[in-house]
């Protein structure tokens, strides 16, 4: 029998203990390894661009505000966009698209070098901040950059890049950064569709557009709550039948104080800080509400479509929100179309895929909207599926001296009816547009010809008379 000593025990309790210590110590440092790893896995996710490796807007904005609140030098901000992009993407396909945007990302570098930071924001879209010391030989400098950029498409082939890119001269570095990119914005926004690289300085003159940008942003909630918000439609016709078979919501904001505001003044300020999705679901209800109204009244319905921003790809909610509201108003599907536009498909991911597929499952009709107009039409196609293509109006209006263009509506006709899908023409305005649209095999029409928006009592009352 063995019988334990005092000294045994002592040995044998410390021996216990400083096993338990090692384990609790291995195991503290697998969980702190694990978690440096999610963290930095967290980080990448949230402050790096996948496509080139670099900042994305989040650290961007995080980076430069520092450098500014840090330094005392003079610095300029800027955005840059490739006005050729779409054609690179399209002609040579997405992957070589993505190969122009990093080395893009690495000319930026080359301007910024060590005095500021600089990122891709979204599709060919970056931005940047700079110390700089004279304002001519800055623009001079940056002017003579961008016109020489060349990107290698493969390794003997160069294409030249056509940038244009909107300045801000930072006159108060305790500015928000927002505020600055803003203005940046604008600048850029306000370069004509000049054809060549071209840089343009934010100046007080853009200062009203900012004023009523401020104005809207804080009106806009207000203005919701009390209807201000109106929804018009605009008829669309079948060209075989020349009946109304559906029609496009298009909202307006109809405010006491401002007046008529059209969609083109505040949508893409929306767009920007976010209200467009509620705006869309409120033209939704509204619709719902009335074919609703209709269907319990035995009277002659037809689909419309309603404009949809792409801000709602980014929700896992969407297609359950969309559901909830026409389960509400207990309307079928069908009567409904979402009109989402080419831009909306700047990046492809299974989740956009995945939501366009779940909400033609659910019987909803789904167009893509001013096709053309993009940079990378023909890809989206082949990626995703629709029910309707939305010709852009600039193909038409560029029918009226050139035959050229009227061959490209036919081929994206004929490509559209070869893929199960039907064809929209917007903007139609002359009966000789019309003609031509249905030489080509156009399958239905919207624009001015037939009928303008008008608010939906009238819509209603046009439906019940044609
Ligand atoms: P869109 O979706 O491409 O709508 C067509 C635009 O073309 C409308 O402008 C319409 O009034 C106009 N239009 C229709 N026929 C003709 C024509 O024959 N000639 C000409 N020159 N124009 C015609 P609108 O209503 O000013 O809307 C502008 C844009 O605002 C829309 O373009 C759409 O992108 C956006 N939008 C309007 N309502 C909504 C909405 O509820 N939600 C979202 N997300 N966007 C909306
Ligand atoms: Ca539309
Ligand atoms: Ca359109």
């Amino acid at each position: 029998m063995t019988s334990f000593e005092g000294g045994d025990l002592v040995k044998i309790s410390y021996s216990v203990l400083l096993l338990t210590l090692c384990l609790f110590v291995s195991f503290f440092l697998v969980f702190f390894f694990k978690m440096k790893k999610q963290i930095r896995l967290l980080e990448n996710i949230l402050y790096v661009d996948p496509i080139t490796g670099g900042y994305n807007d989040n650290k961007f904005r995080e980076v430069a505000s520092k450098l500014l609140k840090d330094s005392s030098g003079t610095y300029a901000i800027g955005c840059v966009n490739i006005n050729n992009f779409r054609y690179i993407n399209d002609m040579y396909g997405i992957e070589c698209g993505n190969k122009v945007l990093a080395d893009m990302f690495k000319k930026i570098n080359d301007i910024v070098q060590d005095e500021g930071c600089y990122a891709r924001v979204i599709a060919d879209h970056f931005e940047f901040i700079v110390k700089y010391f004279d304002r001519e030989t800055f623009i001079y400098v940056l002017k003579t950059y961008l016109s020489n950029i060349e990107a290698n498409i493969n390794d003997t082939d160069k294409v030249a890049l056509k940038c244009s890119c909107g300045l801000y001269f930072v006159e108060d570095n305790n500015e928000k950064i927002s505020h600055m990119l803003d203005k940046a914005d604008i600048a850029i926004k306000s370069i004509s569709e000049a054809n060549s690289s071209e840089i343009n300085v934010y100046d007080d003159k853009y200062a009203n557009v900012l004023a009523r940008n401020q104005k809207y942003t804080l009106s806009m909630e207000k203005a919701l709550k009390d209807n201000e918000f109106k929804v018009y439609v605009q008829p669309k016709i079948d060209l075989i039948t020349e009946k109304c078979i559906g029609g496009e919501a298009l909202v307006r904001w109809i405010s006491p104080s401002m007046g008529f505001i059209s969609p083109g003044e505040f949508i893409p300020l929306f767009e920007k800080n976010g209200f467009i999705t509620e705006i869309d679901m409120f033209v939704l209800e509204q619709i719902c509400k009335d074919i609703s109204k209709r269907l319990s009244e035995n009277k002659h319905v037809v689909t419309i479509s309603v404009n949809q921003s792409r801000l709602h790809l980014n929700n896992k909610y969407y297609v359950n929100n969309i559901e909830e509201i026409i389960n509400k108003y207990n309307i079928p599907a069908q009567y409904i179309e979402l009109e989402l536009t080419e831009n909306s498909f700047l990046d492809i991911t299974y989740e956009i895929i995945g939501i366009i597929n779940r909400l033609r499952r659910q019987g909803f009709s789904v167009s893509i909207d001013d096709f053309g107009s993009g940079y990378s039409s023909l890809n989206i196609l082949k990626d995703i599926s629709f029910d309707v293509l939305k010709i852009d109006q600039i193909f038409l209006n560029a029918t009226d001296n050139d035959d050229r263009s009227a061959s490209i509506i036919k081929s994206v006709i004929d490509m559209a009816h070869e893929i199960d899908e039907k064809v929209v023409c917007e903007g139609v305005e002359t009966k000789e547009q019309v003609e031509l649209l249905k030489k080509l095999g156009c399958d239905i029409v919207q624009g001015y010809y037939y009928a303008k928006p008008m608010p939906l009592e009238e819509f209603n009352a046009y439906l019940d008379s044609h």
